[in-house]
């Protein structure tokens, strides 16, 4: 808490979770030199190599290192299975 309040003192905007929106935002923010922005991203630089080939993102869904390993709930309409539910943990998201 004593982070967060010094990281609002020293920041004009806090950015969370770098992905398709956050990143858009952070770069409109900070095109005014006038304002300091802070990206803030829970998963790490997008440096898995599958990331960056065309449907590649199919190698790094399940791995905890670029997919959050999200599962629904239970559904009684596919006889109680849990589906995988893949969300991008990684800076730049979107491409997983
Ligand atoms: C496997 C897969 C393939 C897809 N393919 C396509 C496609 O081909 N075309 C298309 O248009 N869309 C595609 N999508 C959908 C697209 O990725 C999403 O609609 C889009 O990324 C959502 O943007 P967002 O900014 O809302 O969230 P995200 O891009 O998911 O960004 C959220 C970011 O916040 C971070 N975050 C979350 N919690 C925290 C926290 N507490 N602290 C810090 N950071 C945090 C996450 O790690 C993530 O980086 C795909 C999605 C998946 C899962």
């Amino acid at each position: 808490m004593v982070m967060l309040m010094s990281l609002q003192q020293a920041y004009d905007y806090i950015v969370i979770g770098a992905g398709s929106a956050g990143c858009v935002m952070a770069n409109r923010l900070s095109e005014d030199p006038n304002s300091s922005v802070l990206l803030l991203e829970a998963g790490n630089k997008d440096s898995n190599p599958w990331i960056h080939v065309p449907i590649g993102y199919f190698k790094t869904m399940h791995n905890p290192n670029t997919d959050w390993c999200y599962k629904t709930e239970p559904d009684p309409g596919i006889n109680g299975r849990r589906l995988e539910w893949p969300r991008g943990k990684v800076l730049g998201a979107p491409a997983l």
